[in-house]
């Protein structure tokens, strides 16, 4: 292989290791982005300044999800764990009422997304407090990371990735492969920040907004899956000696049609609870002078010029097609590598050779994703006349 490829490989090695768990890195960053534009004008030459850091940073939790074995469970909660019916209801908001209910490690196993963003949250104002740029640039990260995971239906539920309902990879198709295919059909414009009250209220509220979507995630696939033969449904990469199965560009086609309203939706709301959190910690801690924690402490001309051209175009909703989503620059090198659309041989690829990370960074910390007894697991996918229960098929549970 040439030498000069070698850092485009490794781009796409990190981002597909990236796009298998959150939104991918294109979703958080661009969410992280947007809700920039969001802000008041008390904090957005503040956040504008450290925009490209932020945005990078988005993307931390996942990252280091393979070194740190804690890491994966913060990133969703398998709701329909608790209970197939309303869990919500069974659910307590409160952490220590939770642990007295179902004990801190079946929470963790399950997932604490809600209070992983709540701690985010604290850590944040704490920040603004202490007038802690860096913190301020970090938790500001953090918090969009878990929001922006907190939006994503299938961050709620056991069948994370199709896996029990023989839809497996629809976790990265409905996160990554949409938005990024899809990104100039989608209308970024959303409200701007609010104060919220009680966000703990607001993030189980949200919560129960992704577990509603569910039942349509699964749904509109099966759909597609009724007239697709399994053959055109699914690409193959070979890369490394193994092989890596994804949905294909024309069930991502079929499937955009079903779906997308629902991905642009929940983007678009993601933007403005991260952006209302981001103002709610800033509010919480007093409301510090950003502007005395900047060197210049105001916006340089340059700045200005740059964050109004953004600022249109996101008013406009063209920020994706003139290219000024930082996420984009990104999402060009992973165009990868030695795809192949296969056909006939594999049909029911091996099961450890889906999702798999790069052989270079094996994880076994990234296997944390609870690995109940599959015989046992049922899962349902809600329609509107009800639910209907559907035997799972035995699969990885790889994360
Ligand atoms: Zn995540």
């Amino acid at each position: 292989m040439k030498k000069t490829l070698l850092p485009l490989l490794l781009a796409a090695l990190i981002l597909a290791h990236g796009t298998a768990s959150g939104w991918g890195f294109f979703g958080h960053r661009t969410i992280t982005q947007i809700a920039v534009y969001e802000l008041p004008a008390t904090m957005q030459g503040f956040y504008f300044r450290h925009m490209a850091e932020i945005v990078r940073l988005s993307t931390a939790p996942d990252e280091r999800r393979n070194d740190d074995p804690t890491e994966a469970p913060k990133h969703y909660i398998d709701m329909d764990h608790y209970s197939e019916s309303n869990p919500f209801a069974k659910m307590p908001r409160q952490y220590d009422e939770a642990v007295a209910k179902f004990s801190a490690d079946t929470l963790k196993k399950y997932g604490t997304v809600p209070w992983v963003i709540l701690e985010m949250k604290n850590s944040l104002t704490e920040a603004f407090r202490q007038r802690d740029t860096m913190n301020i640039v970090k938790y500001s990260a953090e918090l969009s990371h878990y929001v922006g995971d907190s939006f994503v239906p299938l961050h709620t539920t056991i069948n994370y990735d199709g896996q029990l309902t023989d839809q497996k990879g629809l976790h990265s198709l409905w996160e990554s492969q949409l938005p990024e295919k899809y990104i100039n059909d989608y209308n970024l414009t959303a409200e701007n920040a609010r104060y919220i009250k009680d966000p703990q209220a607001a993030i189980w509220t949200t919560l129960q907004s992704s577990y509603g979507f569910l039942g349509e995630t699964f749904d509109r696939a099966s759909k597609i899956e009724k007239v697709m033969k399994p053959d055109v449904r699914f690409t193959f990469s070979h890369r490394y000696g193994k092989t890596t199965r994804r949905y294909s560009d024309a069930f991502a086609a079929e499937y955009e049609k079903e779906v997308g309203g629902m991905v642009d939706n929940r983007i678009k709301e993601a933007t403005t609870m991260v952006s209302s959190l981001w103002l709610t910690a800033w509010q919480d801690a007093g409301k510090p002078d950003l502007g005395g924690m900047m060197t210049p402490n105001k916006p340089t001309k340059e700045e200005k010029e740059k964050l109004n051209t953004e600022f249109l175009a996101w008013k406009k909703n063209t920020l994706a097609q003139d290219q000024l989503l930082l996420a984009q620059q990104k999402v060009k090198k992973v165009e990868a590598v030695d795809e192949i659309k296969s056909a006939k041989d594999m049909t029911e690829p091996a099961a450890e050779a889906e999702d798999s990370p790069a052989p270079a960074a094996p994880a076994p910390a990234a296997t944390t994703k609870p690995t109940a007894p599959l015989d046992k697991l049922k899962v349902k996918t809600k329609t509107k006349a009800g639910s209907e229960k559907t035997k799972q098929k035995a699969g990885s549970l790889e994360w």
